[in-house]
């Protein structure tokens, strides 16, 4: 049988064939966009589950960089560092976006009592003491509200010591519940005459390590100096005191507040195919506290969105609207890059589609908490359907924690977070702990895999869920 009656057929079955598919395709383009679009997320989640490099990128600046308090030399390497690993996994437009931010100084720090030495650290932004440090008696305070019981005689010339344990939470809600005596209490104190103010360091676990972390001052009361004792030594502080009622702590800290310096929120996008003006926003803060290598707070938060980048990067994979990834800078003692990235973008915040932040260590996503316009909830919920798979659950609406979106919330963006199991987090928090000993990579994996699927969804998606309703923006 000559070979071209048989082949004929098969030519022509295969160009009717195509036809068929290409007519099929083209009448369901919106369909066939939306499975490949699911298909998409759901294969970048379980590559990252199965091994991302997210891990690598928190061992790199946790160990090149290490601890970078605004200001610092290790923020300026840390903000070098940024720029060079942007463009290393090849994201457009990388640029540094200069911030002045705050420079302040930790120096020596003691604490005795009796003669026995306390672990003890400065809040940060705390005046020091005078030289030689001072030394006064204690009172004990369990909250802002039972100092204020307290008639100002008993407290002139001494040391209020807040006693406010924090509770352990998978939310991490004991922080916001014990934070205030951390942040109002040096003025607090100072507004009864009192010389110092300590507290018990605002964290969870049994280390001996002191929590530090921002305090205010009001410029109508003296500023006093403010410092944490560790858990353990808080404990020991107090039955002391029951023990020998009248003991005198002495405290000495040598820390300073320099001239303000010159940051960078670092900036890089994957922009977007169909609608590059569109922006959805994948934040993390680039700066930490001094005391530790930075590597819980943020370094997870900025391994996971450079990640993020990476990923897409790598498969040269393109979603409809622009996705920015901005690594704030001085989150911790100012939030000036937060403030610096809604002034620059003023005009671009109504483009704005959606603002996400990385900025609570590397536990594991549990949840998704979401403030937007009225009805996004169900649109976000869809988006957020891969991330079911890894034991997240949907989508509510309620109040988010990260910080550097709370211009972009004011100004009604809508802002997602990726809410992570906080149990463990307190324990190293804003202490020489916060190092790469507390990272699990394979948690690490799980929250890159929920957010590179988040975020691709969020990009290719062509609802933009509205504005946050303008009482509910604070
Ligand atoms: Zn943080």
């Amino acid at each position: 049988v000559p070979a071209a009656l048989v082949t004929l057929p098969r030519v022509l079955r295969l160009v009717a064939t195509a036809f068929v598919l290409l007519a099929l395709t083209g009448g369901c383009r919106r369909h066939r966009v939306v499975h490949a679009n699911r298909s998409i997320a759901v294969e970048l989640r379980d590559r990252a589950l199965t091994g991302s490099k997210a891990f690598e990128h928190v061992r790199d600046l946790a160990t090149v960089v290490g601890p970078r308090l605004a200001g610092s030399e290790g923020d300026r390497r840390a903000v070098d560092w940024a720029v060079a690993k942007m463009r290393a996994i090849d994201l457009a437009a990388v640029r540094a976006e200069s911030v002045t931010v705050p420079h302040w100084e930790r120096g020596v720090e003691r604490a005795t009592l009796d003669g026995r030495p306390l672990a003890i650290t400065a809040l940060g932004g705390s005046v020091a003491t005078p030289p030689g440090g001072v030394e006064a008696e204690v009172v004990v305070a369990e909250s802002l509200e039972a100092l204020d019981a307290v008639p100002d005689d008993a407290i002139r010339g001494r040391i209020v010591f807040f006693d406010k344990p924090m509770v352990r939470a998978v939310d991490g809600s004991g922080y916001e519940a014990a934070v205030d005596v951390r942040a109002r209490g040096a003025i607090a104190a100072a507004r009864k005459g009192a010389v110092a103010s300590v507290i018990r360091s605002i964290g969870t676990g049994g280390g001996r390590a002191p929590h530090t972390g921002g305090l205010r001052y009001d410029d109508a009361v003296p500023k006093i100096p403010a410092a944490a004792l560790a858990i353990p030594d808080a404990a020991f502080l107090r039955e002391a005191l029951a023990a020998t009622p009248g003991l005198r702590l002495r405290l000495e800290l040598g820390c300073r507040t320099l001239p303000d310096a010159t940051s960078a929120n670092v900036i890089g996008e994957i922009r977007g195919r169909a609608r590059p003006d569109e922006i959805v926003l994948l934040g993390a803060h680039l700066d930490s506290w001094d005391l530790g290598r930075g590597a819980v707070d943020d370094g997870a938060g900025v391994a996971v969105v450079l990640e993020v980048g990476r990923m897409l990067r790598e498969r040269g994979l393109t979603p409809r609207r622009t996705i920015r990834i901005v690594l704030f800078a001085n989150e911790e003692n100012g939030l000036r890059g937060a403030r610096a990235y809604a002034a620059a973008h003023a005009r671009e915040l109504d483009a704005h589609v959606l603002g996400l932040e990385l900025d609570l260590g590397s536990g594991p996503v549990h949840a998704i908490h979401a403030l937007a316009g009225p009805d996004s909830i169900p649109a976000l919920r869809a988006i957020a359907a891969p991330l079911a798979a890894l034991g997240i659950a949907p989508v509510d609406e309620r109040p988010i924690h990260g910080a550097d979106l709370w211009p972009l919330r004011a100004a009604g963006v809508p802002v997602v977070d990726l809410d992570q199991d906080a149990t463990r987090y307190f324990d190293v928090h804003l202490t020489a702990d916060d190092t790469l000993a507390a990272i699990d990579p394979r948690e690490l994996d799980q929250v890159t895999a929920a957010t590179v699927a988040f975020v691709w969804n969020a990009a290719e998606s062509r609802v933009t869920f509205g504005r946050i309703p303008a009482d509910a923006r604070r």
